[in-house]
């Protein structure tokens, strides 16, 4: 299960201190080194880790003393705040055009979900009352066209294609023909490689320049950790990203990329993958996260 090693270093950590009773300045000082081991291990961005512990002590230290909680809760609650802080506070999803269609483009490596997850967040808008277009701008592998129509129709969503035609003129046309469609929304599934290349990178530039891309949300695969925030720093710097679809978090993530993407790139998780299923997609909510991992 996701976050599991992560969990269960917390809570063995707010254990001891549980058992103090009042606290002193040293206890909280030695509770947040594990803390931090616990989040270094989970592969959390080193001053992401840094970070967090030194935004926790200072509060914990100075912490006013509440008559509901004992000292040891109001430790846990610090930690649960600050979590739910680092990953962004609220939850996000995204915005749909008043005037149609808005425009998603997917970006990320090869292998990160972006074609499954095209489909997801096409069903679920379809769900909303949306009429989304699927667009195939991977024109390098033919399978991922294939692999488009398959998830596109049991997604129930039209796929739109120009076999190997530009990216750039397959999303111009894709974007003349949903608006004379009436589909309100346009998801572009890019192309992707398996490290970030500067090909890659002019190219989702070129469409971006083609059609008024209203969010590019880059698909990352959180069983990656850290190197996917490293990539999503990359596609942020030289694509422009608005924010993160966090995939295969049903995995036996540690939890690194969820914890450090939003303090390294700036951007919000908008949306996590939870399975390979169509309805396996979740608006990403921080605070759920958090409580999550602190079990
Ligand atoms: P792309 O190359 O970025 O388009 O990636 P795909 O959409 O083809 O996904 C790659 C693999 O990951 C496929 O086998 C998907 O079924 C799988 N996958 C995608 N999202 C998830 C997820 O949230 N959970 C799990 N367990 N598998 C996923």
């Amino acid at each position: 299960m996701a976050f599991e090693s992560l969990s269960e270093k917390l809570s063995a950590a707010f254990k001891r201190l549980r058992s103090k009773g009042k606290l002193t300045e040293p206890d909280i000082k030695a509770a947040m080194r594990e803390v931090r081991m616990a989040l270094l291990e989970a592969d959390v961005n080193y001053k992401v880790a840094k970070e967090f512990i030194a935004r926790v002590t200072e509060r914990s230290v100075g912490a006013e003393v509440m008559e509901s909680l004992t000292p040891a809760q109001q430790v846990i609650k610090i930690v649960s705040e600050e979590l739910t802080a680092l990953m962004g506070s609220e939850s996000r999803g995204i915005h749909i055009n008043s005037k149609p269609p808005t425009v998603v483009m997917m970006c990320g490596l090869q292998g990160s979900g972006k074609t499954t997850h095209s489909a997801k967040i096409a069903r679920y808008f379809i769900k909303q009352g949306h009429r989304p277009l699927l667009v195939a701008c991977d024109i390098y592998r033919p399978a991922a066209i294939d692999q488009l129509k398959v998830v596109g129709e049991k997604a129930g969503a039209p796929v739109f294609e120009l076999g190997t035609e530009q990216p750039e003129v397959i999303a111009r046309r894709a974007y003349a023909h949903a608006r004379d469609h009436g589909n309100d929304l346009v998801i572009l599934d890019t192309a992707g490689r398996l490290h970030v290349d500067e090909e890659l990178m002019a190219e989702l530039g070129r469409i971006k320049e083609a059609v008024p891309v209203d969010e590019t949300l880059l698909v990352i695969d959180a069983m990656v950790g850290q190197d996917a925030v490293n990539v999503a720093a990359s596609f942020n710097e030289k694509v422009g990203v608005d924010g993160v679809v966090l995939t295969k978090l049903d995995g036996d993530t540690r939890g690194g990329a969820a914890l450090s993407v939003r303090a390294v790139t700036g951007k919000p998780i908008k949306f996590a993958g939870v399975g390979e299923k169509l309805d396996d997609l979740e608006v990403f909510h921080p605070d759920r996260m958090a409580s999550r991992i602190l079990g």
